[in-house]
């Protein structure tokens, strides 16, 4: 029988089950529903009381989660319509505990393939900026703003990155690089709420989730537009530098 579960009613179970997920993590057994724990969630206003573990392991309530259990929860994502024509979903890869995370916009046909980001002429011209850095693919973070590929690599739209940028954000969260560096024009208007052009946020740092953010250009404009490297050499120095500092 066809379920009668409405698409709102999918999200917040969804949200239920994370949360739930997140208290297990923290050690919570249960919640107290006892007359008394009733009466000081009225007068405090709160949700339930989450009941102290008998033997929970010493994990720290702020432990952030892992970018498996991110991946986890997508599963087999259908959250927006571009899932109806992908082969794959493009979650992103790398060091886990990468210092520095390229954000593109969303996987195009080689990359909807592959399941891997950017992987095709553009991902090989990112592969060399990289390397240029002094660094590999496999000690940066590579993930975009959607995960999966847009028919005919139009732009996403505004719902479907509604729907994609929380596991982003959760993603970067497991993370915690110390430089973000945004990929394009959809890339850096997403993660920084402007519509700013591209060419007048690039050069500059600014900010996602209180990490340095850097935008540039995309490497598929750079291969329409080889002139513009020298300004991507410049915001990848800018990079680098930033990169030298110790951490904090
Ligand atoms: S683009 Fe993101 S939200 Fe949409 S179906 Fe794919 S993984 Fe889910």
């Amino acid at each position: 029988m066809a379920s009668t579960v409405t698409p709102p009613l999918v999200d917040l179970l969804r949200e239920i089950r994370r949360s739930l997920v997140y208290l297990k993590s923290i050690g919570c057994t249960g919640f107290d529903c006892s007359a008394e724990g009733v009466a000081m969630v009225a007068q405090l206003g709160v949700g339930p009381v989450a009941k102290p573990a008998v033997t929970a392991a010493p994990v720290s309530a702020t432990s952030p989660e892992t970018l498996d259990q991110v991946r986890a929860d997508l599963g087999e994502c259908t959250r927006c319509p571009l899932c109806q024509g992908r082969t794959h979903i493009v979650f992103g890869e790398g060091d886990p505990k990468a210092r520095l995370v390229f954000v593109g916009e969303g996987p195009g046909f080689e990359e909807d393939q592959s399941g891997h980001p950017f992987v095709g002429a553009a991902g090989q011209l990112l592969t060399k900026i990289i390397a240029a850095m002094q660094l590999s693919r496999e000690t940066v973070y590579i993930a975009n703003i959607v995960k999966c590929r847009p028919p005919g690599n139009r732009n996403p739209q505004p719902d479907e990155i509604r729907a994609c940028m929380p596991f982003l954000r959760r993603q970067l969260a497991a993370i915690r690089p110390q430089v973000i560096c945004a990929l394009g024009k959809v890339a850096a208007q997403t993660l920084l709420d402007t519509q700013t052009s591209i060419s007048r946020l690039r050069g500059d740092f600014h900010a996602f989730m209180d990490i340095p953010l850097m935008p540039t250009f995309h490497p598929a404009f750079l291969l329409r537009n080889p002139e513009r490297k020298r300004e991507v050499w410049q915001d990848v120095q800018k990079i680098m530098k930033r990169l030298s500092r110790p951490s904090t």
